[in-house]
């Protein structure tokens, strides 16, 4: 599996069911082109690389295509963010998870919990990790057909 680093931050908060600290990570302002994608267990990260990655570009003019031809009204700004918030269907599974969206809710790492304090327990931090990249085999071997039925 293909990796990259990436500098990131860290903001700890305590979960509000068992007091937990957990920490998660998020990209600093400076990283264009690149989004942090939450796996399915809600604790570990994926990075999508978009300046390497067109399917996100496909992704995003199928998205276009079909809100186009319905007569649905959509602004650019909805789009993006339901482009954004889907984009995981389009990534091969990593360590046996599925991608998940990036805006996904967080769970806590020891009762599954979603529900966080307010404030963070202690000063953001920075830190270079590495992440694994996704990749979109499964995703290209569907026809277009197929894409748009996941899609919508
Ligand atoms: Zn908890």
């Amino acid at each position: 599996m293909h990796t990259m680093k990436q500098t990131v931050r860290k903001e700890s908060v305590r979960c509000k069911v068992c007091g937990t600290i957990n920490t998660f990570l998020y990209l600093s302002d400076f990283s264009y082109g690149q989004r942090l994608l939450l796996l399915d267990d809600g604790q570990h990260y994926a990075l999508a690389d978009l300046l390497q990655d067109n399917v996100w570009d496909e992704y995003y003019k199928t998205a276009e295509e079909i809100v186009k031809q319905s007569s649905v009204t959509y602004s650019d700004e909805r789009l993006r963010e339901f482009v954004n918030q889907t984009f995981g269907v389009t990534c091969d599974r990593i360590n046996d998870q599925s991608v998940a969206a990036p805006q996904r809710q967080k769970r806590c790492s020891r009762c599954d919990a979603l529900d966080w304090e307010p404030y963070l327990t202690e000063p953001e931090k920075t830190d270079v990790m590495a992440f694994p990249v996704v990749t979109h085999e499964g995703w290209r071997q569907l026809p277009s057909g197929e894409q748009r039925k996941i899609v919508f």
